[in-house]
């Protein structure tokens, strides 16, 4: 009998509850024991390992966040923090460790592998950019809620002829602002992976009021060089040059705290699941993700070098869909 253990790193996204039911009920059909870590890496240091039935896994599915807590954790990026979480999994007898989470913790879950630890991780990050998945957990209910706000923005612009700057997560990646700007109806979407000219931006906007738009609605991903803060003060009082008066609105953790979709639940139950199937199999030092649909593994070390490009044409197609 094996004796496996899950836990939840980095960034929470909704749907890491479904993938932690699918691991254990999965595992427990299997005749394996589970037992959850809490807070991610900082509690396997601290050994805080609790069992995990298939009842205490019931009625979680629908709810956004972890269940098993997650937290950053500064040691397990040592080599000595690395030995400490060692020693911990040894000592409690673990045979395996499932990671959830983006790519931080798969990165911990490759330093880990690579020190012979059998280790499994599951894609999980809203910012979707986790090489080896195509879409990874919790993205798509992020995105829902990134609409919804979109279009309740745009009301209230339509209302008062206004723009809006609506700053959306995504540190190094911009495929959420991507994403949103395209299918929320942007004039402008502003993100990491491409340059953008201010005054090129500004012309937008102004050309939006110009061809009669009711309101403006430019989309910033945070992580991009000019993020809504920054734009706030290069555009304060030009509502000369711009047409439209503006204002900003940053949804910031707002688009963590959801009830995770059905495709996340979906998402999230097949990785969960996969993830296990691929311990049975004798499969480790791999993270599961979805690839051309299907449940695929990929080499944690292929996913730590790897880098998930944005499809940039997305970006002309939005550009177009402004006219
Ligand atoms: P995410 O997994 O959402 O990208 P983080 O980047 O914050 O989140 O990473 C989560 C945790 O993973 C970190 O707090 C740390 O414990 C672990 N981690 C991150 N980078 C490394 C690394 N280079 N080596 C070992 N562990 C790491």
């Amino acid at each position: 009998m094996k004796r496996i253990a899950v836990l939840t790193s980095g960034g929470d996204a909704p749907g890491m509850n479904a993938a932690i039911r699918a691991v254990t009920r999965v595992a427990i059909s299997n005749g394996w024991e589970v037992f959850g870590v809490r807070n991610g890496y900082a509690g396997l240091l601290a050994e805080e390992f609790r069992p995990l039935g298939a009842r205490d896994v019931g009625g979680i599915m629908q709810l956004g966040g972890t269940i098993l807590g997650s937290a950053r954790c500064l040691d397990f990026k040592t080599e000595q923090g690395r030995l400490k979480g060692l020693r911990s999994l040894n000592r409690n007898e673990i045979d395996a460790l499932v990671v959830i989470g983006g790519n931080g913790s798969q990165t911990g879950a490759a330093a880990l592998s690579k020190m012979g630890f059998p280790v499994v991780g599951v894609a999980s990050t809203i910012d979707n950019d986790l090489y080896g998945s195509d879409i990874t957990i919790g993205v798509d209910t992020a995105l829902n809620i990134a609409l919804e706000a979109i279009d309740r923005l745009k009301v209230t612009a339509s209302s008062h002829q206004r723009a809006f700057l609506v700053e959306v997560m995504g540190r190094n990646c911009g495929y959420l602002a991507l994403m949103a700007g395209m299918i929320g109806g942007a004039e402008a979407v502003v993100i990491p992976e491409k340059e953008t000219d201010p005054d090129k931006l500004a012309e937008e906007i102004r050309s939006a009021y110009e061809r009669g738009k009711p309101h403006a609605l430019i989309v910033v991903a945070e992580g991009a060089h000019y993020n809504a803060a920054r734009l706030m003060d290069l555009f304060e009082h030009k509502k000369e040059t711009l047409g439209f008066e503006l204002r900003a609105t940053i949804l910031g953790h707002v688009m963590r705290g959801g009830h995770p979709t059905a495709q996340d639940r979906y998402l999230a139950t097949v990785l969960g699941a996969g993830a296990v199937d691929a311990l049975a199999r004798g499969e480790s030092g791999v993270l599961v993700g979805l690839i051309n649909n299907q449940v695929t593994t990929t080499p944690l070390a292929e996913v730590v070098d790897g880098c998930k490009s944005l499809d940039l044409r997305l970006l002309e197609l939005a550009e177009i869909l402004a006219r």
